[in-house]
């Protein structure tokens, strides 16, 4: 009779592992993902969108314009920002070159990164 109670435990165990894998299918293993990361880094301060001009492992960069006064001439002038944010695992299939994202500032996670990308806007909008 022992024998048979320890072999029921071990199945139920199988099967509370089996169910709890599609509750967390949505695979993101990035420690800093503000939503399934284990540090859920916080956002603060300013949030911009831009254009994704250049996507790596866990990092895109993206581009925008702004304008600038320029007191002598009395006109405006045009100048492009371009800034690096983090790819978190979950968003890097979202984001393709070309979208229009947003990002938003977070601490510094490394020299260049300073931002993490929190939605798409707009899919494959006009460079
Ligand atoms: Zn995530």
């Amino acid at each position: 009779m022992a024998k048979e109670k320890v072999t029921k435990k071990i199945v139920r165990k199988v099967v509370s592992k089996a169910k709890k894998a599609p509750i967390g299918a949505v695979k993101c293993n990035d420690r800093l993902c503000p939503k399934h990361g284990r540090e859920k880094i916080r956002t603060r301060g300013r949030t911009f969108e831009g254009n994704v001009i250049r996507k790596h492992h866990g990092r895109v960069t993206i581009e925008f314009e702004r304008m600038i006064k320029v007191p002598k001439y009395e006109r405006y002038e045009k100048r492009k920002t371009k800034l690096h944010a983090r790819l978190t695992d979950c968003m890097a299939e979202k984001v393709k070159i070309g979208d229009l994202i947003q990002i938003a500032e977070t601490r510094p996670i490394s020299k260049m990164i300073h931002f993490i990308v929190v939605g798409v806007k707009d899919q494959e909008a006009s460079i």
